[in-house]
């Protein structure tokens, strides 16, 4: 990508560059706005956070630490171990994989020449890094099914605009050795008690795609079906009629939508064996009371799916969503493409800025199930000597388990009771002059107003006693 782009006069290029930044600013969500828009008032340009990409900064501390633990924990009660794969890969590893027409491939990765002159890239997504290190480390010889999740940052250069970025992050789980719905069923399991976990309600949507021949007998006559109506698609569904007819049953485009209502629907070329298969993922779904719709237009856009193929949407976006907030499905023939011992495989992967900003929404409007815990406690000093003793408390109160909010940016009591008041407190220790030199502390209600006086050794003690919770 980067050499196609220095093959172009500079200065063309820049001012093609400059269309796009001001024709795709209409599109950035209003979040992003907000993040990129600080005002540089001195000394020389600030950089700027490139485009697509975001810092995470502490409000989103919260969300990022729930959604981690979250998937920890449900990954490890179903049995998944942690992988954590290189940012760096050999290109070679996706254009393989993932398939040469496909968007991410022709469009997308991030690709360099190495030092010493190999061809790398960032990865665009995992599951391929799983299947190599699965390979890399001999895990065909573990008992089977061996079962990954992993946690971290992908990138695809893509258009930004809202829900999507050239760098985000994904949640995903993979199962090597084993061909059976109940595998797949797990899997879109764990993927929908992720979201559930985290208060939101989804909606699968799923389809099959067979064995390769079901779907290469589909594609020939998908393609004679499309050719025939190719003066009604749209520039890019012609291209991809060329390149992967496949993903013009992906397009939103309305033309498109009209031509593929009449289209052949894979379902009714899969063997009796790919539908049978497919019956049995749909019962172990009904008997998890998992809602799913059938989609038989859902392909996915790589080339390595087989069989089950799903997306998880917002319940209450229905039918017409736009963007999915994760996805997956069955890929038997992955590891044998990068010339490992045939082995079946199964993953998804949730992309968690959406997950996020659906979470920030519902903050927002008061309706989001997970509430941010704020602590208990905080901690107010008053002059240099209470502010040095402080330091000490603080320290004894966090090795006692006590977590106590501060600011020793603050020297005013106001600024700092009005900073208690804003975190929710329920108790505030004051520390003045007084106090220091007395060895006591003061120990504020933050409801009722009460103040007790109480030896700083004690301090711990007291604090853990008035926080317990009443019964
Ligand atoms: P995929 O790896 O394409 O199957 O995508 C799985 C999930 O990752 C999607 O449903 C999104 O939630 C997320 N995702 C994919 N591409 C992007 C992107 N460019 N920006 C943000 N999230 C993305």
């Amino acid at each position: 990508m980067i050499a196609k782009m220095n093959k172009k006069p500079i200065k063309k290029k820049n001012i093609s560059e400059k269309k796009i930044v001001k024709k795709e600013k209409t599109v950035v969500a209003k979040n992003d706005i907000e993040e990129n828009n600080v005002q540089n008032k001195g000394g020389g340009r600030t950089p700027a956070l490139l485009r697509g990409m975001k810092d995470l900064v502490p409000k989103d501390e919260f969300f990022w630490k729930t959604l981690y633990r979250t998937a920890e924990n449900l990954s490890e009660a179903y049995g998944y171990g942690l992988i954590n794969t290189p940012i760096l890969e050999e290109a070679g590893l996706f254009v393989r994989t993932l398939g040469k027409g496909t968007d991410v491939v022709d469009k997308e990765m991030y690709v360099f020449e190495d030092l010493d002159g190999g061809k790398i890239c960032l990865r665009p997504e995992a599951t391929a890094s799983c299947a190599r290190a699965f390979i890399n480390h001999g895990m065909q010889s573990l008992p089977q099914p061996v079962k990954f999740w992993y946690y971290g940052p992908m990138f695809r250069h893509d258009r930004p605009q809202a829900g999507r970025y050239r760098q985000f992050t994904q949640f995903g789980c993979e199962s090597f050795g084993v061909h059976e719905a109940v595998v797949d069923a797990e899997l879109i399991a764990v993927a929908y008690h992720f979201l559930e976990d985290l208060g939101l309600k989804t909606n699968i949507h799923i389809n099959s795609l067979g064995t390769p021949e079901d779907r290469q007998n589909y594609l020939v006559e998908l393609t004679g079906y499309l050719r025939t109506k190719r003066s009604y698609l749209c520039e890019d569904c012609k291209k991809r009629l060329v390149k992967n007819p496949l993903r013009v049953l992906d397009c939103k485009n309305p033309e498109c939508q009209a031509v593929l209502t009449e289209a052949p629907q894979i379902i009714e070329w899969l063997s009796e064996a790919s539908k049978a298969y497919f019956m049995k993922v749909l019962e172990y779904l009904d008997e998890l009371s998992i809602p799913y719709v059938l989609q038989n237009t859902l392909v996915r856009g790589l080339d390595y799916y087989t069989d089950t193929v799903f997306e998880i949407y917002l319940d209450e976006e229905g039918e017409g969503a736009q963007s999915a907030l994760g996805g997956g499905g069955r890929y038997n023939g992955l590891i044998e493409q990068l010339g490992g011992r045939p082995t079946p495989g199964a993953g998804f992967a949730i992309g968690l800025e959406r997950v996020i900003s659906v979470l920030r929404k519902q903050t927002d409007e008061g309706t989001c199930k997970i509430k941010e815990v704020f602590p208990a406690v905080f901690f107010a000093q008053l002059g240099e000597q209470a502010r040095k003793k402080a330091l000490h408390l603080l320290e004894n109160l966090r090795k006692g388990g006590v977590i106590v909010a501060h600011s020793f940016g603050k020297s005013s009591l106001k600024g700092q009771m009005e900073m208690a008041d804003k975190l929710k407190v329920r108790y505030s220790v004051i520390l003045g002059q007084k106090e220091v030199q007395d060895g006591t502390a003061i120990i504020r209600d933050m409801e009722s107003g009460i103040q007790e006086i109480v030896d700083q050794k004690k301090l711990k003690n007291a604090l853990e006693k008035k926080l317990q919770p009443k019964v």
